[in-house]
């Protein structure tokens, strides 16, 4: 399974991530996870991301870029992969294909997780308190929610001009939602056989 998981700060995808890559056995690939990694290793590309990922605001696409290409030609992604965070808006969008074509490895479907800003604001807000991720106070993800609204909400286009998006509502219990991701992916793959 080669998947990208879309949508805003706070709907979920890492939480249905974690779930799918146990269903699908291919890693999770987090963005985020790995630039969080890097700043607390206080890695140069860490030290660099760190002002820019805390005031909300999309770290460099070159660097992202780069990132990418190393975790997936690592071996546990050779069977596939679940991509969330990444793209994140239509340079990237662009630079994946080009990079999962010169790798053989073209994705199946691209699931968007639809969640009203509403309940984005209040999960980011419970979030912040638990885990006190800088960029999870209430002003900062005001602003990532609107990056995400001009520049994000485009790939979702990208991908149905395509025929890969399968939209997939992310408000309810978590099996709930875990359900119809899997759902919408087996129509996925009922097309793909035919
Ligand atoms: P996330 O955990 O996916 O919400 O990402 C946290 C932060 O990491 C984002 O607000 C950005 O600053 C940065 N980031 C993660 N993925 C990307 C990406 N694909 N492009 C640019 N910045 C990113």
């Amino acid at each position: 399974m080669r998947l990208v998981l879309l949508g805003a700060p706070g709907s979920g995808k890492g939480t249905q991530a974690a779930r799918l890559k146990r269903e699908f056995g291919v890693p999770h690939i987090s963005t985020g996870d790995m630039l969080r990694a890097a700043v607390a290793a206080g890695t140069p590309m860490g030290q660099k991301a760190k002002a820019v990922m805390d005031a909300g605001q999309l770290v460099s696409d070159d660097i992202l870029l780069g990132m990418l290409e190393d975790r997936l030609a690592q071996d546990d992604a050779k069977g596939g992969f679940i991509l969330d965070g990444y793209p994140r808006n239509l340079a990237q969008a662009d630079a994946l294909d080009h990079l999962l074509t010169r790798i053989g490895q073209p994705l199946d479907a691209v699931i968007k997780l639809n969640v009203p800003n509403k309940a984005i604001i209040g999960r980011c807000e419970i979030r912040f308190q638990a885990e006190g991720r800088a960029d999870d106070n209430p002003d900062t993800v005001r602003k990532r929610l609107a990056i995400y609204a001009e520049q994000t909400a485009p790939v979702a286009d990208f991908y149905a001009h395509r025929g890969k998006l399968k939209i997939v509502d992310g408000v309810g219990e978590l099996d709930e939602i875990t359900a119809r991701v899997k759902c919408a992916l087996a129509g996925e793959s009922a097309t793909a056989n035919g």
